[in-house]
């Protein structure tokens, strides 16, 4: 750097605390004013499958461009509840970008928002062959530091039970509503009965709809990690596939509360 008479700008304005040792960082991505967003493009409600699938699209392209990132978790989320859109990128501990500066977190976090909001308006063709995309979209991040594996796993564990509640209202509210409710006398008939069983009872009674029966990508969320898969790496002189062991990002819509994901998946997340 040129070592000029203004350099003091720098010097002097520019603070690099230290964050606190041993933490994990997650990155939260919510897409902004995806409310309207998703009127003017004209989402299904409550679930575009295709909306679904481009986020889970930029979280696969997250993982394969940055090695850092070990876990992403991503909902549709509900917006009377107020709840967000949170795609979550988990970041290793240690992690090759993170040296603990305050500049290299803002980094982290820009970084991340810009490329996944590149790489959703680069793909919006892929998922909506003929759907304009109206607007250039925009998402907002945030990091939060976690001391250690067990807040990592109950954070995914808190949003996973979000996805749940926000999911079996929104089928239910749009259920009532598609069946000629207006949107105030479909959000009144909701308050009534809160419990989880009663809207699984109106779904099944009114709507003959087995909440169990609807999409796994809608009732768990999508978890985004590399999996271990045999790859043919070349063909030998004889004609017999030579396999190694390749890491693949996978997106897959499963249980990761409990303790069975983790327990078969013991390489994304050490301690
Ligand atoms: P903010 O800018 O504060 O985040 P927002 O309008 O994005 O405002 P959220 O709480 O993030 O508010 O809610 C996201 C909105 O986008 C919800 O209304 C939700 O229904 C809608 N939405 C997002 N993804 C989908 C999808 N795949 N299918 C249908 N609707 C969706
Ligand atoms: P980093 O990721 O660390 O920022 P970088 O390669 O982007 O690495 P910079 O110090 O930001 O490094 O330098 C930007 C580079 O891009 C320089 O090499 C500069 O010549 C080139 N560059 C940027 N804008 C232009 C432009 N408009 N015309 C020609 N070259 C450009
Ligand atoms: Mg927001
Ligand atoms: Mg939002
Ligand atoms: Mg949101
Ligand atoms: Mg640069």
């Amino acid at each position: 750097m040129a070592n000029s008479e203004y350099e003091y700008v720098k010097r002097e304005f520019e603070f690099d605390r230290r964050l606190p040792p041993s933490n994990w960082i997650v990155v939260r991505i919510d897409g902004c004013h995806f409310h309207r967003f998703s009127k003017i493009h004209a989402f299904e409600k409550p679930n575009d499958e295709n909306a679904l699938r481009l986020m889970n699209a930029c979280a696969t392209a997250m993982l394969e461009k940055f090695p850092d990132i070990v876990f992403a978790y991503g909902v549709s989320d509900e917006y009377r509840y107020g709840i967000r859109h949170p795609l979550i990128f988990v970041f290793r501990e240690e992690t090759e970008f993170y040296h603990r500066r305050e500049s290299t977190f803002s980094k982290i976090l820009s970084l991340c928002v810009s490329y996944f909001t590149s790489v959703y308006v680069m793909k919006w063709k892929d998922f909506f062959p003929n759907k304009e995309l109206k607007e250039p979209p925009c998402f907002d991040a945030r990091a939060v530091c976690y001391p250690n594996l067990k807040t990592i796993r109950d954070y995914l564990a808190w949003r996973q039970v979000d996805c749940h509640i926000n999911n079996q209202y929104n089928t239910c509210f749009w259920m009532l509503v598609k069946s000629g409710k207006s949107e105030q006398a479909a959000q009144l008939a909701l308050k009534v009965g809160t419990f989880a069983k009663d809207k699984n009872e109106l779904l099944a009674q009114q709507f003959q709809i087995n909440y169990d029966d609807e999409p796994a990508m809608f009732r768990k969320g999508s978890s985004v990690y590399r999996e271990k898969v045999e790859t043919t790496v070349k063909i030998d002189d004889y004609g017999t596939p030579i396999k190694r062991p390749r890491l693949k990002v996978t997106v897959a819509h499963v249980d990761i509360i409990g303790p069975e994901f983790w327990e078969n998946h013991q390489h994304i997340l050490r301690e």
